[in-house]
């Protein structure tokens, strides 16, 4: 019984992710499908670059409701790989995804590896031959290989483990949905190649081959829950789901808590038809919104990008950024369609920006300092007046290292959101963390102020 941490040795980090690790056992709970990811590349393990690959499948496969035990991390060797493909398959695990090691050269090993572990011989598939053939032949030219290297490329890569179903191919290696091994049994691997593009341009035909269709139709997705909490700190929301575990059995739950973009993401996961992880569910609902409430602003999962986009309907926005530099207006431009309600903003760093094209009162900014409740405000009238909009953003604080005062330290940033119609949702915290962490926390914070103002939510809990 109970609710326990996993994982995490402190309590408020910046990021974090944790799982209670009562109530899912290594039966893949609900779903029934276990799957590991296995990500090659030597250039991963030398930090040289970061695995897009591994989280993007493991969200994708989070959603179908197969459970991700694992995700390695591999060199191009070929024993290393093999190492630990036969650790998952030892492990039970149902799926394998390998991404990585399908070219033409001789360190893509992956396909043979694979028809290794599996006892499928590696054939010629003909079809796939000629794909590839074709594939390769519009950009030979620009390439310079030769004929023979050409073919030979062309060859390796159409080599399909025998029953397997090779994937159409998104640059020039095709995938491989290969199923169990024919007597040991054993996982289904799911190989594609290592470009990010090509795996993302690749899932859906490798999702609706036949070995991984019949893999998939063993698991039963499962009842979610999805809060998202801004300004309460994980320690407590931790210290409530301890509470609520001392008086009700939550073991039928799956808890996880995860502290991402300054904001608190507690989902919560449980078997379909149970009426014992229901229970367990609505005591830790009842009890957050109990305690913690106000500071939950979505119920769906919903980011506050996502969620502003839909409040932001109808509206025209402009922003006046100093210790941003202009970091909110990228993050309300990045979704397509932005241009509905986005203006425009104003980097005004200097005090004479803030003056000159936002129109701030030079004696304000001398009387009360760039970095005040009265100058945010003014920037804030001043982008309405010059964008013509109906909602503008200011912000301007000292994001540091340097620059900080006793009266004005490190992290003071001042926020004023003006609307219009004359409503104003002015914050002057001061923000924990380096200067990287005051910036984007100022953005997040922005944005639960625009939204605050748009709900007539008023005003917001503690950053
Ligand atoms: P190719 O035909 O391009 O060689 P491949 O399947 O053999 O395809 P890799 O050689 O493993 O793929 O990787 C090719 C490139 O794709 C890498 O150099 C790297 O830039 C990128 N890449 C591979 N794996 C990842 C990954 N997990 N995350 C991010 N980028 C990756
Ligand atoms: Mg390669």
């Amino acid at each position: 019984m109970g609710w326990r941490e996993q994982g995490r040795a402190g309590s408020d980090r910046e990021t974090g992710c944790g799982v209670a690790d009562e109530g899912h056992g290594s039966d893949g709970g609900a779903g029934g499908v276990r799957a590991g990811i296995v990500a090659t590349g030597s250039e991963l393990l030398t930090g040289r670059i970061t695995d897009r690959n591994g989280p993007w499948v493991a969200e994708r496969l989070g959603e179908l409701g197969v459970e991700v035990s694992h995700l390695v991390l591999v060199g191009d060797r070929g024993e290393d790989m093999a190492a630990a493909l036969r650790f998952l398959a030892g492990d039970g695990i149902d799926l394998v995804v390998t991404t990585g090691g399908l070219g033409p050269t001789a360190d893509d090993l992956t396909a043979e590896v694979v028809a290794d572990e599996t006892d499928r011989p590696l054939e010629l598939h003909e079809h796939m031959e000629k794909v590839v053939g074709d594939i390769i032949s519009r950009f030979a030219d620009r390439l310079r290989w030769d004929a023979d290297a050409l073919a030979a490329a062309n060859r390796k890569q159409a080599m399909v483990p025998r029953g397997a179903t090779p994937i159409r191919p998104a640059g020039t290696a095709p995938g491989l949905a290969v199923p169990p091994h024919p007597w040991r049994g054993g996982p289904t691997v799911l190989v594609l190649p290592g470009p990010p593009r090509e795996v993302r341009a690749m899932w859906d035909e490798a999702l609706a081959s036949g070995p991984v269709q019949e893999v998939l139709a063993r698991t039963a997705p499962w009842t979610e829950t999805h809060l998202r909490l801004f300004g309460v700190p994980e320690s407590e929301i931790a210290a409530t789901l301890r509470d609520v575990g001392a008086g009700t059995d939550l073991t039928p739950l799956e808890i996880t808590t995860c502290l991402r973009d300054f904001t608190l993401e507690v989902d919560l996961r449980h078997a379909p038809a149970s009426a014992d992880a229901a229970i367990a569910r609505d005591a830790v609902v009842a009890e957050i919104d109990r305690r913690h409430g106000k500071t939950i602003f979505s119920r769906t999962g919903q980011t506050i990008d996502e969620l502003l986009f839909e409040l932001l309907d109808g509206q025209v926005v402009a922003t006046a950024e100093s210790c941003t530099g202009g970091l909110l207006a990228g993050r309300l431009t990045a979704p397509a369609g932005a241009s509905a309600h986005v203006a425009g903003g104003v980097v005004s760093y200097s005090n004479d920006a803030k003056a000159d094209l936002l129109g701030v009162p030079r004696e304000l900014i001398e009387t009360h300092g760039a970095v005040s409740p009265q100058v945010a405000e003014a920037m804030a009238d001043g982008a309405l007046a010059r964008f013509g909009a109906t909602i503008a953003v200011a912000i301007t604080g000292v994001a540091g290292p340097g620059g900080g005062t006793e009266a004005k330290p490190v992290g003071y940033v001042c926020f004023c959101v003006r609307t219009a119609d004359g409503r104003t949702l002015a914050r002057d915290p001061v923000l924990p963390g380096e200067r990287g962490d005051v910036r984007e926390r100022s953005v997040v914070l922005a944005m639960h102020l625009m939204r605050r103002a748009l709900t007539g939510e008023g005003e917001p809990a503690p950053a």
